[in-house]
């Protein structure tokens, strides 16, 4: 019987793995999954991230179990690690899905060489994405940099394959010797635990993932696409973390969501608007994939002379939420206790940082990926540089959200600011997104002392429009 091993990466999952059912389809499975965090450098995972992965690898792990094999984990070098096991096992094969951020695309060719050199067959296969990213270009057989033709041409293109199950012959290879316990891979936030009530918010693992995926398509779609922009409303699916991770495939959700539309068709534009949001997620795979050196460097050149400030002050100001934008704070708290921020609030706290407070989109990413439970190297990357400008497909500069504006727009009447800044539940409506609007008596009314209880707005709006635009002149000059 022949042995082949299936990688984990991102696909935390047994069914819709192609990579894991051609294994199968060989002979033994030999389940493994490496904690690297060397070769992924600066885009070792992040604090939140770390929490989803443990539990995402301990519900992977008794899924494994069920079905009568074990997971193996690893930590350290992946080459040296798949080196080391490729000797010490009669191994055929080694195969695994698709990743597609720089260091991992890297990784794959070290991997293919460690293998090839002891005769062994290193093989990837699709599962992340919907789409290859080389198979859809624009009729100039270029990459698409502009998301609306993008899309267009995805929906055109041949339909998403069918997800595959896990063939119910599957056997299991032994457990590997050098195998380590979840806990020694320390992912786990100690000293404070800053996620001890996230599993009250959260439920990492596949069987998670299509519970989410259930209760969006007969609770939440109905109300999509008007009530997604609306982040009291909660009409968003919150597959973000299960996507990052693979606890889900992209292709079952499409087709899930398909078949919803074809039982009822009447959610139509509810669910074309739920996949267009998926192919921002595709398209920023895209561009990774074509343009990798949007990881660091502004998608659009002229962006690397811009005068960014970066002042720590402020930037603390923001990273605590009390920066005096009830809007941006909301939003920042809420990242902060529950490692997700609503998709509106994201663009409003990004916008924010970036032109508000002059400060690099880098510097922004950064502490997205550290707080978010759906970090992904990706649509994170994508999205900040949209939201400050230099990305494809990018807001135009001069388009500066208003804090104000956006929080009477999207939260009209408040109950995600109060849920998240409760130092301001007492405040009215009418002044609940601009405190220091209220006059003496109001404030004296909500017991609200601004400056003690609540920040004074770091920065005035006007002003900080203003010096955004002549930043941004510079730059256009130059
Ligand atoms: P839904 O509205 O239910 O959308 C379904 C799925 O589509 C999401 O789960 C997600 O996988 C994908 N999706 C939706 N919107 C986008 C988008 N604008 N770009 C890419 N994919 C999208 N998303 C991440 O998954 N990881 C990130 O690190 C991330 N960082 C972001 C940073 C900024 C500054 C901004 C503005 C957006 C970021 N997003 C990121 C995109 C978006 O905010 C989240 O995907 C969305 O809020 C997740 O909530 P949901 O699953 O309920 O989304």
């Amino acid at each position: 019987m022949t042995t082949t091993v299936f990688l984990f990466r991102n696909d935390l999952r047994l069914t819709d793995l192609p990579g894991l059912a051609a294994a199968s389809r060989a002979g033994d499975v030999l389940p493994l999954y490496i904690l690297d965090d060397a070769a992924a450098g600066d885009r070792a995972l992040g604090g939140a991230s770390r929490w989803w992965l443990h539990h995402s690898l301990q519900a992977l792990g008794e899924e494994i179990a069920q079905a009568g094999g074990q997971l193996n984990l690893l930590r350290g070098d992946s080459a040296a690690c798949l080196r080391e096991l490729l000797a010490s096992r009669d191994i055929t094969a080694v195969h695994c899905s698709r990743a597609y951020s720089p260091w991992e695309v890297a990784l794959e060719a070290q991997l293919r060489e460690a293998c090839n050199a002891l005769g062994v067959t290193f093989k990837r296969y699709p599962g992340t994405l919907l789409h290859e990213p080389e198979h859809i270009e624009n009729q100039s057989g270029a990459p698409f940099k502009v998301f609306t033709p993008f899309w267009r041409h995805c929906c055109r293109a041949e339909a998403p394959a069918q997800p595959v199950p896990l063939p119910s012959e599957t056997t299991w290879a032994e457990p590997l010797a050098q195998g380590a316990p979840l806990r020694e891979l320390e992912l786990l936030p100690t000293n404070p635990n800053w996620a001890a009530h996230w599993s009250t918010l959260w439920t990492p693992g596949s069987e998670g993932a299509r519970k989410t995926l259930e209760r969006f398509l007969q609770d939440r779609v109905q109300h999509y696409a008007s009530g997604r922009d609306h982040p009291a409303e909660e009409a968003t699916s919150r597959l973000s973390p299960h996507l990052r991770f693979g606890d889900i495939s992209p292709r079952q959700v499409w087709h899930t969501a398909r078949a919803t539309l074809q039982q009822q068709p009447a959610l139509e534009e509810q669910i074309n608007k739920f996949l267009a949001e998926l192919g921002w997620r595709e398209f920023s795979y895209h561009l990774l994939f074509h343009f990798p050196s949007i990881e660091h460097a502004p998608f659009k050149s002229q962006f690397e002379n811009f005068p960014w400030l970066g002042n720590e002050t402020l930037l603390r100001a923001w990273q605590q939420g009390q920066t005096g934008y009830p809007v941006v704070d909301a939003g920042m708290r809420e990242l902060w206790h529950t490692g997700y921020m609503h998709n509106r609030i994201r663009m409003v706290t990004a916008s924010f940082l970036t032109k508000h407070l002059l400060t690099h989109w880098r510097t922004g990413e950064r502490w997205f990926w550290d707080t978010l439970v759906d970090a992904d190297p990706a649509s994170n990357t994508a999205s900040w540089q949209w939201a400050a400008g230099s990305g494809a497909d990018a807001a135009p500069y001069f388009r500066i959200f208003n804090p104000v504006t956006q929080g009477q727009k999207f939260d009209a009447d408040g109950v995600y600011v109060r849920r998240w800044v409760p130092e301001l539940a007492a405040l009215p409506d009418r002044y609940l997104h601009r405190p220091w609007e209220a006059p003496a008596a109001v404030l004296e009314e909500a017991g609200l002392s601004l400056g003690s209880d609540y920040p004074q707005p770091i920065v005035d709006h006007r002003e900080a429009r203003e010096a955004a635009l002549a930043a941004y002149q510079e730059i256009r000059k130059g």
